[in-house]
């Protein structure tokens, strides 16, 4: 059996019932084949893949709060520090009753790759807890974030391991972990990112996501003959990553006409209307009904009554931002035969891998999410940068910087999948790309 097997194999059987990881390992496997083959017994020799797919340190905690009635709650929160061979650990904090170890470590190993492809010097790490911060009060939310903290500050630092957003962690999660951080370290450092502005957080870092995918969506299609300006665009998710890809795609030209959350999804054929999903979304923090009941040519569909979702109306780009594994084969066919032309990934492993291969099978210019949403990321390198340098940048500069960023990123996967034999299959540039520079590091580094 091949090396490369032999480490997928050994994934499944040592970490059971984590089909996420599997998933995310399994690709990333399959894509580096070609690297790892061409120089099979040094790798093997090294334990270069165990080490590879084995996170350096799984920090499992519980966190005990007190709710609204003063009863007291237990969540389950974890940190996995994957990899640190090209920089501190980096990575978000899901809050989202779905959290498991097997979704943290997909999300935590995919991490690895995707801060690789930013060109800064990021490891990869992930967090989170099964805590649903959705229906909680202000104050039950602070009470969480304050006991999450109060065992995450052990294991956390400036240069050792910097935690962001995600799921379920925004501004107001960030700000009280961080007033908690401070409380009990006495540190005031660049420890987490997507910090509010008053207190060291970067301008742009809230956009950085949704704008950055649209900037690779934009310079992909550019370099494929094709322009974004006039395209229809479907996106999934109302969420930070949602509402700052739509924003963007509306300013270069296309016409978002849908976008959901967990209960259903609004199709408008006008377009989406940012400011108002921005109410409804950001202030309101209320269901996609509010958004239809204000907005005439818009029509709501409600997940529990109906089976379909976004991805049946006819479009000529999709953008899944919304959470893993939520664009299947069906769906896939579905886009191909109402003519879609590209799929840019806004979340993370949003298309299931059966419908990325589909995709790909039907020429259908397809970017994976450890590429098409690193500017997230990215711009909280930004944010770092700017806490130890103690400035801040203008937006202007932030966003110019995030733009240089997606498309040397684009040009980047682009090359590996030329240079590799793989022209146009960008799920294998950015695995390899990715992939050789975080190789480099831990070859120099010796088996540590
Ligand atoms: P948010 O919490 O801001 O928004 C998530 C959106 O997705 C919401 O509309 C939410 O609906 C919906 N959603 C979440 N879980 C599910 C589910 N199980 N089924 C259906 N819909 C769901 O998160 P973000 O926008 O920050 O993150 C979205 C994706 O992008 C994630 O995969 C994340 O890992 C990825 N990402 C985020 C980055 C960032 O900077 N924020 C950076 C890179 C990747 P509802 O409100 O009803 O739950």
């Amino acid at each position: 059996m091949s090396y490369v097997d032999e480490i997928y194999d050994r994934v499944v059987k040592q970490n059971p019932a984590q089909p996420e990881f599997h998933q995310a390992v399994k690709e990333v496997l399959d894509s580096i084949r070609v690297v790892i083959e061409a120089n099979e017994e040094k790798y093997r020799k090294d334990a270069f893949l165990e080490r590879l797919t084995t996170p350096e340190r799984q920090i499992l905690f519980r966190v005990p709060w007190v709710d609204d009635k003063g009863q007291v709650q237990v969540n389950n929160a974890m940190r996995i520090q994957f990899n640190s061979a090209i920089g501190p650990y980096k990575g978000g904090l899901r809050l989202h009753p779905s959290v498991n170890i097997g979704i943290i470590k997909f999300l935590g190993f995919e991490q690895v790759f995707k801060n690789s492809l930013t060109g800064l010097p990021i490891g990869g790490g992930k967090g989170g807890s099964d805590f649903d911060p959705k229906g909680k009060s202000d104050r039950e939310v602070m009470a969480f974030c304050q006991s999450f903290m109060t065992e995450l500050h052990k294991y956390i630092g400036a240069d050792t391991d910097v935690p962001a957003g995600d799921i379920g962690t925004g501004a107001r999660e960030i700000g009280f972990m961080y007033g908690q951080y401070k409380r009990l370290t006495g540190l005031y450092e660049g420890v987490l990112t997507g910090k509010g502005l008053s207190y060291g957080g970067s301008l742009a870092r809230t956009e950085a996501t949704g704008y950055g995918l649209l900037y690779m969506t934009e310079e992909m299609l550019k370099c494929n003959g094709i322009a974004l300006a006039g395209k229809t665009v479907a996106v999934s998710g109302s969420g930070n990553v949602a509402i700052y890809a739509i924003q963007k795609a509306e300013q270069l030209g296309a016409k978002v006409v849908t976008c959901s959350d967990s209960t259903g999804w609004i199709y408008d054929p006008e377009g989406i209307d940012v400011a108002l999903l921005q109410e409804v979304k950001e202030v309101k923090r209320a269901r996609l009904t509010e958004y239809a009941a204000k907005r005439a040519s818009a029509v709501y569909h409600d997940k529990a009554t109906e089976k379909n979702n976004q991805w049946i109306v006819k479009v000529d780009v999709a953008l899944p931002c919304a959470t893993q594994n939520e664009l299947n084969l069906e769906d896939a066919k579905t886009l191909v035969a109402n003519g879609v032309i590209a799929v840019c990934e806004g979340a993370n492993m949003p298309t299931t891998r059966e419908a990325t291969d589909y995709f790909q099978a039907q020429k259908v210019l397809f970017v994976p999410g450890k590429a098409a949403n690193a500017g997230g990321v990215a711009t909280s390198a930004l944010e770092m940068s700017q806490n130890s340098e103690r400035l801040s940048w203008t937006f202007e500069e932030v966003d110019a910087k995030l733009h240089d960023i997606m498309v040397n990123i684009f040009h980047n996967i682009d090359n590996a999948s030329k240079k590799y034999g793989m022209e146009g299959n960008y799920v294998a540039g950015a695995n390899i790309a990715g992939f050789l520079k975080v190789a480099d590091a831990m070859n120099a580094q010796g088996i540590v």
